[in-house]
């Protein structure tokens, strides 16, 4: 069936169809459409989301029903805590080097298999002695190292690693294996976008804006032995213990992001049904493009070794760098934006984060099999 019609292109002159960017994902039609209403007045409340005091039982009420709602979604027990902080997955990247790293003398370890595993390194590095145990820069990270690759400093305060690079579109199909060392990972761009085993992490994080919100607020996941040693130097604003105690009101919280979050986690729950679910959404959505790039017979190539493609980022590049514009050029025009590749690998990127319908995809395989017709 095709796509592309005369009707979806005259529409696109006014209307984005397809938005496939990399860097804040889509949110469910029906999820935008109770943040509307709830800028008018969360249900039942009488009060506009935009203006709840966080210290009223309302906030509490959010607060505590989203947290349930990521509990029962990841199945967390209760040795974790589950904090909303600001500051984006970025302010992680020093906060966990500070917080769970308290021995300066200690290493940590890094595994840096992408742009983003690379700046949150650099960053450790600036506050701890961090050894990174696997470096795939000079393979121009295609790929996710094996087991046999690392070897972890048995004595290490961490291993910190990436589950998805969202820039190469390299993912992990299992969490790392590091024995009693503890876990830390960033998950910003496939949280909640499949079934995990929490209880081989110390610490979660990720950032709402690309499967479970709007921009504003992160989700820490942590295990409590991994807050028993900090150091009463750090700031109170950079120390988890203070978000803990205070239940993620130790400052004024971003409450209308977490709101989102809350109308996401409900949809992911009642709409989608679980995380099983999703991940079999998300399998479908991204073999259908990996299909094109495989029988495309060299004219889509994909940037990640075939094990180590990601389910949710399918980076790609064209024979040249012109046709690469030329295809954006004509995405447009078809309503299909946000393909352009991140500003440091650059070729092309088709972002798949939860709410992006297969739909979607289906309309990109088409468009993207029409062009290589015509100019292959
Ligand atoms: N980690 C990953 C995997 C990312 O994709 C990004 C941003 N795209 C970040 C960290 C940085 O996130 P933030 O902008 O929230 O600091």
């Amino acid at each position: 069936m095709n796509y592309i019609t005369q009707d979806k292109i005259n529409a696109s002159t006014t209307k984005h169809l397809y938005n496939f960017a990399g860097g804040v994902g889509l949110l469910p039609p029906k999820v935008i459409k109770e943040s509307q209403e709830a800028i008018v007045e969360v249900p039942n409340t009488g009060i506009s989301a935009l203006v709840i005091d966080h210290r009223s039982q309302l906030c509490r009420n959010i607060f505590d029903e989203v947290e349930t709602n990521i509990r029962t979604l990841l199945n967390i027990p209760s040795n974790y805590q589950v904090l909303f902080l600001q500051g984006g997955a970025s302010l992680q990247f020093a906060m966990i080097p500070m917080n769970c790293c308290p021995n300066q003398s200690q290493l940590t370890n890094y595994i840096v298999s992408g742009y983003w595993s690379q700046k949150s390194s650099k960053e450790a590095q600036k506050i701890r002695k961090s050894h990174i145990i696997w470096d795939g820069t000079s393979e121009k990270y295609q790929r996710i190292p094996k087991p046999n690759e690392y070897q972890i400093d048995f004595d290490a305060a961490y291993l910190h690693y990436c589950s998805n690079e969202t820039v190469e579109g390299l993912q992990f199909s299992h969490p790392v294996d590091t024995g009693n060392v503890p876990l830390i990972c960033d998950m910003s761009s496939d949280f909640l976008t499949k079934p995990v085993e929490i209880t081989k992490y110390g610490l979660i994080y990720a950032h709402a804006q690309k499967n479970i919100g709007a921009a504003g607020v992160t989700v820490v996941i942590i295990r409590d032995d991994l807050v028993e040693n900090i150091s009463d130097e750090i700031p109170a604003i950079l120390d988890y213990r203070s978000h803990i105690k205070m239940k993620s009101i130790y400052n004024t919280p971003p409450i209308f992001a977490i709101y989102v979050v809350l109308l996401v986690t409900r949809w992911l729950l009642n709409d989608i049904g679980g995380l099983e679910n999703m991940t079999q959404l998300n399998q479908r959505k991204a073999s259908v493009l990996y299909d094109v790039l495989d029988q495309s017979q060299g004219f889509y190539q994909g940037h990640a070794d075939q094990d180590s493609r990601s389910l949710i980022n399918v980076v790609f590049n064209l024979p040249t760098p012109e046709l690469e514009i030329q295809l954006l050029e004509a995405a447009q025009k078809v309503g299909i934006i946000g393909l352009k590749g991140h500003r440091s690998l650059g070729g092309l990127r088709a972002s798949l984060y939860n709410p992006m319908p297969i739909d979607g995809v289906l309309y990109l395989r088409d468009f993207l099999e029409e062009f290589q017709a015509k100019y292959s």
